[in-house]
């Protein structure tokens, strides 16, 4: 069971790339934005729970987040492990996956930063709040959600960083250029 992950910063194209490397190496991607939206959509429990915090631009309460990660990691899809998009996002989602990890007697490959400066993530967030029309990509949300990864997601990259498998890539190149440098650094640890 193999795991790879994905951070950046809002826009910095995670799901763009997780999306095209799940169909390469035929693992499921794990975006917990997504599953959010979903339930948010449907107004389910979860979804009710999540939304003051989404629409803030917060992050919703780990153990919310870190419920709903075990719930879906448990799915038959799963059994090989995942790309995960938008998880963890706190040193405490961090640290209750590296336990998952090792209770699963898993390995996390890779942890892939997309690095993306300040200026062109602002205006890629409001062109697709144009595009997409999603609640949270408005300008005072986009600022809360950058304010939220710097403060809440960035110390995530120096935790593994600190564990030595960080692959930085730099989102700021043409789409099929980032994922062929992600494709490389994942293929060489996924073997
Ligand atoms: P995203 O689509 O990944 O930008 O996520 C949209 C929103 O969902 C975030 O602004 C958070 O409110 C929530 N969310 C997604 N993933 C997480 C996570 N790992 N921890 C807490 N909140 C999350």
């Amino acid at each position: 069971m193999k795991f790879v992950i994905l951070i950046g910063a809002p826009g910095a194209g995670k799901g763009t790339q997780a999306k095209i490397l799940a169909e390469k190496t035929g693992l499921p991607q794990i975006a917990t934005g997504d599953i959010f939206r979903h339930n948010l959509k449907n107004n389910t429990e979860l979804g009710n729970q999540a939304k003051p915090y989404m629409e803030r631009g917060e992050l919703v309460p780990d153990t919310i987040t870190i419920a709903m990660f075990k719930d879906r990691l448990s799915k038959p899809d799963c059994k090989d492990g995942a790309i995960l998009d938008g998880f963890p996002r706190s040193i405490a989602q961090a640290k209750a996956f590296d336990q998952l990890v090792t209770e699963l007697d898993a390995t996390l490959s890779v942890v892939a930063y997309l690095k993306v400066s300040q200026d062109i993530l602002v205006d890629r967030l409001l062109k697709r709040a144009e595009l997409e029309g999603r609640a949270d990509d408005n300008a005072e949300t986009i600022r809360n959600r950058m304010r939220v990864y710097e403060e809440q997601t960035f110390p995530v990259l120096s935790f593994y960083k600190e564990k030595g498998i960080v692959a930085e890539i730099s989102g700021e190149q043409p789409i099929e250029t980032v994922q062929s440098e992600l494709y490389q650094a994942v293929s060489e640890k996924l073997g």
